[in-house]
């Protein structure tokens, strides 16, 4: 049996360089990529970055879908994903950093006004704006899962204020920590800074429109790299243009890429990059040789999704 890769991402890494990899961890696995699949009822295993409807009925025997990151939203959103496959993920810390230093640079350039400094460079001008003081600024982070985590760390090492959100309670040193709807409002009415790390599910999906935003504190930035169907985005232009918040800095969007008319593009208040403030998988790569391993042998999988909850 073999496991096909099928990233579809090339911009971001081929499917060679990927089989490459694997190989070294596991040499006499049968690896095969998109562009030379073979016989597709031998495929066990798929191994993808983007995730098409349909797509694992190609493979008759498919047992287990390897996401090459955390997000596993556009698989479980297959309404054709037959019950008896599995999906699993990678535990990505190399990314979470990555993600965690994105959020930290968009902070920091708020707090000493590096954008202002830059627009007034343009104008000859010389004029000062005090540093804002991490000691008296609060971030929230909103996910406080594997990247979640990492995130609200970062933070902490650079002395701001974190508070955290997330489904079940958790206790973390340092980090006040709320959970479950009813908190929600009053997390981001009071954070400076909201950094979301959510996962999207049925519960997730659209959760920043208009009613959220309405409470959200009129200082605050907007951090999401998380995932883009969590934002309604014309609530958020509708929000951003009403002054109920001072800026929104995206990494992933509705719709990827960008459609050309979205008016994200050239609004004033908002900050976009195209889906990669997490982007080196790391050592996390050994994990998806390791499940080819353990389902040939029986064992039980690392990070696999519990499908139901949808994370
Ligand atoms: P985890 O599954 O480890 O954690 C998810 C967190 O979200 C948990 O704390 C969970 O709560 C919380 N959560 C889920 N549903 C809700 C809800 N309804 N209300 C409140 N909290 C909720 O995920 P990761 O931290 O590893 O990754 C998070 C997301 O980051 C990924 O799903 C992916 O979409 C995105 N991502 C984006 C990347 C990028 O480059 N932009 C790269 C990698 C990931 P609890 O702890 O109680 O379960």
């Amino acid at each position: 049996m073999a496991l096909l890769i099928d990233i579809k991402h090339p911009q971001w890494m081929s499917d060679e360089a990927l089989r490459e990899q694997l190989l070294q961890y596991t040499p006499r696995a049968d690896i095969r990529i998109g562009a030379e699949p073979g016989n597709l009822d031998e495929i066990d295993m798929l191994t993808v970055s983007s995730y098409y409807p349909g797509e694992a009925l190609n493979y008759p025997n498919l047992k287990l879908i390897q996401k090459t990151g955390a997000g596993v939203n556009n698989i479980l959103a297959d309404d054709r994903l037959p019950e008896s496959i599995r999906v699993a993920r990678l535990d990505t810390s190399t990314s979470g950093a990555e993600m965690a230093e994105y959020a930290l640079a968009y902070v920091l350039q708020e707090q000493r006004h590096l954008r202002a400094y830059h627009a007034q460079q343009a104008r000859s001008e010389w004029r000062h704006y005090p540093p804002r003081e991490a000691c008296n600024t609060t971030v929230a982070v909103l996910g406080l899962g594997r990247i979640g985590q990492l995130v609200a760390q970062r933070f902490l090492d650079n002395e701001f204020k974190v508070i955290g959100w997330s489904r079940g309670r958790k206790a973390l040193d340092g980090i006040r920590c709320h959970a479950g709807s009813d908190e929600l409002l009053a997390v981001v009415g009071e954070a400076d800074y909201i950094v979301s790390v959510l996962p999207t599910t049925a519960e997730t999906r659209g959760l920043y429109d208009a009613g959220l935003f309405a409470h959200f504190n009129p200082r605050a930035f907007f951090i999401n790299v998380g995932r883009g169907d969590q934002v309604v985005e014309p609530d958020l232009v509708d929000a951003l243009d009403a002054g109920r918040l001072a800026g929104a800095v995206l990494d992933v969007m509705c719709e990827e890429p960008l459609p050309a008319d979205s008016p994200l593009w050239l609004h004033s208040k908002v900050q976009l990059t195209p889906h990669v403030s997490g982007y080196r998988l790391g050592d996390a790569v050994a994990d998806i040789a390791e499940n080819y391993r353990r389902l040939h042998s029986g064992e039980t999988l690392l990070h696999l999704i519990d499908r139901q909850r949808g994370y």
